[in-house]
């Protein structure tokens, strides 16, 4: 944990253009960004101190602006503080191969959309945050702002796409076991969860893949079924991948036996659900 000296010592190390003089600033660059933590609007500004003073009768900066009438120019960084804290912004100024954020706490911006915007979602860039409330600082790479997770290590990604290549040829093996795949359904035949290539071939035919959230890729379904909640409940997934960026994005908000009625073919819906560890066949395939 820092202290305060050291807290101010650090961002005003890193942060460096917002304590230089205004001549410095003589040609002003748009490398500043304020981004609202809950509508995540963002607009550039060329000098965020400013910028704040300029507009402190405008509705984005009125919980600021009694305070920032008695501030003047060479009050940057309690100027900075102030709109941070009290208007919910978040101010970003990009530098090269680095992003430094201000920030109130939790008060902090999903900056997903905005790093994909700008190219920034990548390891090679370092993103300093700065909590002004609790005076801390985190440095994280850009890649941390990546949407999904990291594909882990030993997924086997290319079974998948040459299947998906596939998908509209019958092969010996199409009833056997995708690997890695859990569900809390069951086909006859199969180890319990485990989903049949059949299935997945099923759901590649009738839909294509979505476009990836991070990169040009497409992503490609490798999982879906229901996980257990708590001990009484259970809630649909619906898993995909990006080879691309090698990301897995995971839909816990799916009804997934709605999206099988439409995704898969009825012969290859699950014969059974697995309830407290036993298999319960479902009644008729076609009534999901
Ligand atoms: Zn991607």
């Amino acid at each position: 944990m820092t202290n305060r000296r050291e807290f101010l010592q650090t961002t005003a190390a890193i942060a460096g253009s917002l304590i230089l003089p205004k001549a410095v600033l003589a040609t002003p660059a748009l490398n500043f960004h304020f981004i609202h933590a809950d509508t995540l609007n963002s607009w550039p500004v060329a000098d965020p101190v400013q910028w704040s003073l300029e507009h402190a009768h405008e509705p984005i900066l009125a919980r600021a602006a009694e305070g920032l009438s008695k501030l003047t120019a060479n009050d940057a960084d309690r100027i900075i503080r102030l709109v941070v804290r009290r208007c919910s912004l978040n101010l970003l100024e990009l530098q090269p191969a680095r992003v430094l954020v201000d920030h109130w706490g939790s008060h902090r911006a999903n900056l997903k959309p905005f790093f994909k915007a700008h190219g920034l979602a990548r390891p090679e860039i370092e993103v300093v945050l700065k909590d002004q409330k609790h005076e801390t600082v985190i440095t994280l790479t850009g890649d941390s702002f990546l949407y999904g997770v990291p594909i882990a290590f030993d997924f086997d990604l290319e079974i998948f796409q040459s299947k998906r290549e596939r998908r509209f040829v019958n092969e010996s093996d199409d009833g056997m076991a995708v690997p890695g795949t859990s569900s809390l359904f069951a086909w006859n035949g199969l180890p319990d969860g485990s989903i049949p290539w059949v299935a997945l071939k099923s759901a590649w035919r009738r839909s294509g893949g979505e476009s990836c959230l991070n990169c040009t890729g497409e992503t490609l379904l490798v999982n879906f079924g229901l996980r257990q909640v708590g001990v009484f409940n259970r809630s649909g997934f619906v898993e995909h991948v990006c080879g691309a960026c090698r990301r897995s994005f995971r839909d816990e908000t799916v009804d997934v036996k709605a999206w099988m009625a439409v995704n898969l073919d009825e012969v290859v819906r699950p014969d059974a659900e697995m309830v407290w560890g036993r298999r319960v066949a479902r009644t008729t395939k076609g009534h999901t």
